[in-house]
């Protein structure tokens, strides 16, 4: 489809407004495109017009689009299945002050009951590009898949990380992790879009400051993440295992090595022991994963603990433990709770949706957990997931 004169005439003032590096009128100029139904998109050699995507209905419920299976309407929602439909998208609500939320697959979202006031842009990308051992991954390529595409290729560094929900893009959101791994371990640049200056830019892992569960993106509505690199070698076995549990799995030791393949087989028997692989036939995988994160604690608070207390060290003297264990031994036993909301049958760490549940639901159980661990053990939960209009 050739798009009609008024467009065209916009997109070349546009392009001089770029060129003489006034982002303002370039930033009113996209925004006049896409009120008429077109997306522009720089090029190395000037730019391209595409028919902009269709919005779906308004009022759309996000409770179709999180695996607690929760949330209100968004006001409007956009699905952006190139790089350029979804800079320009956040672009133009930055230009015009409507609220943004980036969703990928929504498995770690907790959204109000009352939805979300602004634009939900669905990152639908896909794309992987290999340059040696490096792989360019677009945001909206499914983790779990591409981690099955590397390992089958002989690649190894990410098979820890098999079964974990969502998309590449919200990887490096909150360092996921698990067994041993994390994606920090891995990622060698992270493609974003910068809103504050609306330009797009690759940040170095030190830019990207990950921590446990934890970087410079999360909590931040500053980058919208367009595509991570990670660097994944060939190599004759997955990394020195790290997670003692894992290891005894597969009848070895911490530190010792076992093919990659081996190691996702038995990571995804733990997970589905555990309800963490999503399935959705099995009410305890309707959750966000975790709800709160491991505590890491002073080693005066730390000793404080009873003394059956896992203890994990950490590199700066500090003490992690299990939320999991505090939960438990608090008094809240697997499946606790009444209703729709209840603790995973499998997992004290998952908060599950039984079918008819609501977030204040959700939410009012999370306060009852994180009250009871302080009661008896002095120490305040952190919640994992992000919450979008509640708080807790
Ligand atoms: C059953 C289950 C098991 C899980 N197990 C683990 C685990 O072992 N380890 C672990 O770390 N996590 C785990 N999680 C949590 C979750 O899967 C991860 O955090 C995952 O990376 C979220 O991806 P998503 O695409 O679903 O992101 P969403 O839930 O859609 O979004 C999460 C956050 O990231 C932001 N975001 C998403 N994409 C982008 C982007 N492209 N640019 C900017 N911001 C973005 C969103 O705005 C939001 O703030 C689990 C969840 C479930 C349901």
């Amino acid at each position: 489809m050739k798009p009609p004169p008024p467009v065209r005439h916009a997109a070349r003032a546009r392009q001089q407004a770029v060129e003489r590096r006034d982002l303002a009128a370039a930033q009113r100029l996209t925004t006049e495109i896409l009120a008429q139904g077109w997306v522009v998109s720089d090029t190395t050699d000037g730019y391209s017009l595409q028919p902009r995507t269709p919005l779906e209905p308004a009022g759309r419920s996000l409770a179709d689009y999180t695996t607690l299976r929760l949330g209100g309407p968004a006001r409007r929602l956009v699905r952006a299945e190139t790089e350029a439909e979804l800079v320009d998208v956040v672009r133009e609500a930055d230009a015009s002050g409507e609220p943004v939320l980036v969703l990928g697959a929504g498995s770690n979202l907790v959204v109000s009951d009352d939805g979300f006031a602004g634009v939900v842009v669905q990152v639908a990308t896909r794309g992987v590009t290999r340059d040696g051992d490096h792989h360019a991954v677009a945001a909206g390529e499914g983790w779990d898949g591409f981690v099955l595409d590397v390992l089958s290729a002989g690649r190894v560094g990410v098979e820890a990380l098999s079964g974990i929900p969502g998309l590449v893009g919200a990887t490096p959101i909150q360092n996921v992790g698990a067994y041993g791994q994390d994606v920090a371990q891995t990622v060698t640049a992270v493609r974003v879009l910068d809103r504050t200056s609306g330009r797009v830019r690759a940040l170095t892992p030190d830019e990207c400051r990950f921590g446990y569960r934890h970087s410079a993106f999360k909590g931040s509505q500053r980058y919208v993440v367009l595509g991570v690199t990670f660097d994944l070698p060939v190599a004759p076995a997955g990394r020195p295992l790290r997670y003692a549990g894992l290891a005894s799995h597969l009848g070895l030791r911490v530190g010792d090595l076992a093919p990659a393949p081996a190691v996702r087989e038995a990571v995804l028997d733990l997970r589905r022991s555990k309800g963490m692989v999503l399935d959705p036939a099995d009410h305890d995988t309707w959750s966000a994963g975790s709800f709160f994160t491991n505590p890491v604690l002073d080693a005066a608070d730390a000793a404080r603990l009873p003394p059956d207390a896992p203890r994990w060290p950490e590199p700066d003297g500090r003490v992690k433990t299990s939320a999991a264990w505090l939960i438990e031994q608090a008094g809240f036993a697997p499946g606790y709770g009444e209703g729709p909301v209840r603790l995973s049958t499998k997992h004290t760490l998952a908060l599950t949706n039984r079918g008819d549940a609501s977030t204040e639901q959700l939410l009012a159980l999370a306060r009852t957990l994180r009250e009871g661990v302080r009661e008896r053990f002095g120490v305040t939960l952190d919640h994992e997931p992000v919450l979008v209009g509640v708080s807790l």
